[in-house]
């Protein structure tokens, strides 16, 4: 490893000057070169449409910012606070992107009380101002993204257990919450969450309005099942108590927060399992591990969860971990978790042929439940799709899912949850590079096939967002469409709650990219395509086949293999002592997509990248398994080049978050060693 004067440590010895400049002004780049950086003129004269086409809420925003500081609500508006609450985990290709939406909102405010949510919301319908009700920002369709700007209320700050209530096994929960803190907490009390998504760092309130299954639901159902009442605040600010006897708050369910920001949930808990066991088997090929699943749960055994992964999948863990042969033969598995007293003895129905790797490979890949998108750190990138489908049918999709894969020279890796006796979740993903725009955009498309090859079959996409929009027919009822049109009508006549989402009409999102990706006609081009997809492979493979990232500093591999999942701001001491999400690895990672991609950055974001406590926590949770910590070294030595080092800002902060009752709960927690971090800032800082 060595260092460059001026630059970064690269791991393949090269330079870095373009970050450097994107810096500095200091440019080893022909400033002809330089003045004519991809997409500069296209962005300047986009941002001009947008100004021209939004510059009328400006004012609107000034105001809404002066009445919700003389409010003593949070408001969150330097530049790299917002860039954060315009993303999710979703990365839309950049041309989609600028032709369809804004991706930054003009304000961002974290409230802390059901009474602030409300004066946030009350206060945006008076100044005409769109907005969008953020959990942790952790889905992946983009039902979060702002696309006309606006404000984005963080939810974030209204979290905590409000009544603990472990005789009638119920929890009163803030929407706020993350899953994995609610869980802790009732881990205290014996008790156990029945459900909880694999992204176990996203809000209570996030999960109910969106997909709503996940762990858990085979035994439980969905999330609905399981929730007696929540507290809204509507579209006019008003506040109602629903029961899940209410019309709207059937509706609430999947409405990907466009009829209302939830505040509170009363959910209903179980007694934590006192035994547990997983059980690994591999089969000869899909039919048969699906034929496996559906006789074991004919056999009522005591099974809390059933996941599948492909031959694909297989392949991906074993580069992973390095797995030696023959502890995982290439061929597709079933994991199966079982509960309660019986939970030893479970045996295999039988006459089915089925190996049986080793327990720790069990344990290995239940622990790794919450990480599905692990793989990543092969990519840089990432794409893929997620589909409810027919028990019965996944074996056929999985087939003709590899075989796209296959004409278009890609490996699509899929895993599976078993929802139900009739029907599955596959997630199917696949590596890309969106350093390569012409080819990240046809591999968008592709993820849309796979969905296609989903709904052919019986099945239906996981949830809306916007990239979903032309298959909202198959996740939203007709019915329950109407509903929603009805109510939102009613109760958002302007239609600023979460706009350019599947009930909105307005905004950017009109012309004909929009049409493209609203009408069925999508769905008809999705079918033409499939007709010639070996065709359109064979043409695009040799061009497009994806390169992995080869030397690349830990800078350029965690800002690029980052999936934006969110999992390092739940456990961040600065971000929780602080509420600003910039000083997280997800936070600090965005601001390096800038300076990688040679924007400039101002010296209140250099700042920025060194208020970190270098605690570890962030790489400990890591989805990527990022080498986070070495990023952030590359991040300030850049930053050190051209702004200084902030000493006392630096020493300042970390006062601040060590003397927060939140870091200290942390360190209780466990979460954070009492011996990381803070010291090595301070080394650094004197
Ligand atoms: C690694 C990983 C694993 C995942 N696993 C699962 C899984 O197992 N099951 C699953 O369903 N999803 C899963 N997801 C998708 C996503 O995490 C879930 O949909 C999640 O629960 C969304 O919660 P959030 O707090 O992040 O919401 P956000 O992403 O912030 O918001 C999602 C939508 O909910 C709305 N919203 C958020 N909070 C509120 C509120 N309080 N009131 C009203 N509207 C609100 C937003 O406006 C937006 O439309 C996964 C994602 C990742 C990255
Ligand atoms: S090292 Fe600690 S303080 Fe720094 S970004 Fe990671 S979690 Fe946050
Ligand atoms: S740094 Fe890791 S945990 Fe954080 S958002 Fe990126 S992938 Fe997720």
């Amino acid at each position: 490893m060595e260092r460059q004067e001026g630059g970064v440590r690269r791991l393949d010895g090269s330079d870095s000057s373009h970050a450097v400049s994107a810096l500095t002004g200091v440019s080893k780049i022909p400033q002809k070169k330089a003045e004519k950086a991809p997409g500069k003129k296209v962005r300047e004269s986009l941002k001009e449409f947008d100004e021209k086409k939004y510059g009328y809420l400006a004012e609107g925003l000034a105001a809404l910012r002066a009445e919700l500081e003389k409010s003593g609500i949070s408001v969150l508006a330097t530049e790299s606070e917002r860039d954060i609450r315009g993303t999710d985990a979703s990365e839309p290709p950049k041309i989609l992107k600028i032709l369809l939406f804004h991706d930054v909102p003009g304000l961002a405010a974290m409230p802390k009380t059901h009474e602030e949510v409300a004066t946030c919301v009350r206060l945006c319908r008076k100044l005409g101002i769109p907005l969008v009700i953020r959990g942790a920002g952790s889905s992946a369709f983009g039902a979060v993204l702002p696309p006309e700007g606006g404000a984005v209320i963080d939810m974030g700050g209204i979290s905590g257990i409000l009544l603990m209530d472990p005789s009638n096994l119920r929890v009163v929960v803030r929407a706020g919450t993350r899953w994995a803190d609610l869980s802790l907490e009732l881990k205290k009390q014996g008790l156990a969450l029945k459900t909880s998504p694999s992204s176990f760092f996203s809000t209570v309130g996030g999960w109910f309005v969106t997909g709503g299954y996940g762990l858990g639901s085979l035994s439980y159902g969905h999330i609905s099942k399981h929730v007696s009442s929540i507290r809204v605040v509507l579209p006019d600010g008003s506040d109602r108590r629903l029961s899940s006897a209410d019309e709207l708050f059937g509706l609430m369910i999947g409405s990907e927060g466009q009829l209302g920001a939830i505040t509170e949930m009363t959910l209903s808990v179980r007694l934590a399992p006192k035994i547990s066991k997983t059980l690994l088997v591999q089969t000869s090929d899909d039919t048969a591990a699906f034929g496996l699943v559906s006789s074991l749960i004919a056999s009522k055994a005591p099974i809390s969860h059933i996941m599948f992964y492909d031959v694909n999948r297989i392949k991906e863990i074993g580069h992973l971990v390095h797995l030696p042969q023959p502890y995982l033969s290439e061929s597709p598995a079933v994991l199966i978790e079982t509960e309660g007293e019986e939970a030893a003895k479970i045996g295999l129905p039988p006459g089915i042929k089925v190996t049986e790797p080793p327990e720790f490979l069990a344990n290995m890949l239940w622990g790794d439940r919450y990480f599905p998108m692990r793989g990543r750190i092969r990519g840089p990138g990432m794409l893929g799709a997620e589909v409810i489908a027919p028990i019965a049918a996944v074996p056929s999709f999985l087939g003709r899912v590899r075989q796209l894969g296959q004409f278009f020279g890609i490996e699509i890796a899929s895993e599976s949850h078993i929802l139900s006796d009739k029907e599955a979740l596959v997630l199917s993903f696949f590596l890309t590079d969106q350093r390569r725009p012409l080819m990240y955009t046809i591999h968008a498309v592709l993820s849309m096939l796979i969905t296609r090859i989903g709904t052919d079959l019986g099945g239906r996409p996981y949830a809306v967002g916007i990239w979903n929009q032309p298959f909202s027919s198959f996740v939203v009822s007709r019915e329950k469409m109407a509903g929603l049109k009805r109510v939102n009508r009613e109760l958002d006549p302007d239609d600023l709650f979460n706009p350019g989402k599947f009930l909105s009409k307005r905004a950017k999102m009109s012309g004909p990219i929009a049409i493209f990706l609203r009408e069925r006609m999508t769905l008809f081009a999705l079918g033409a395509l499939m007709g010639v997809a070996s065709l359109a492979g064979r043409v695009t493979k040799g061009v497009f086949s994806p390169k992995h990232v080869k030397g690349p500093t830990d800078l350029e591999l965690s800002t690029y293999a980052c999936t934006r999942c969110g999992a390092c701001v739940s456990v961040c001491p600065a971000f929780i002592a602080t509420g600003r999400e910039s000083t997280t690895g997800r936070g600090k990672l965005l601001t390096a997509r800038k300076i990688l991609a040679k924007r400039a950055i101002d010296e209140d974001e250099a700042k920025e990248l060194f208020l970190c406590m270098k605690c570890h926590a962030c790489e400990e949770v890591c989805q990527t398994r990022l080498p986070l910590l070495s990023a952030y070294e590359e991040l300030e030595d850049l930053a050190e080049f051209r702004y200084g080092r902030p000493k006392e800002l630096i020493e300042s902060f970390v006062a601040e978050v060590e003397a927060s009752p939140e870091y200290n709960q942390l360190l209780y927690k466990g979460v954070i060693s009492p011996d990381a971090g803070a010291k090595e800032v301070e080394t650094d800082a004197v």
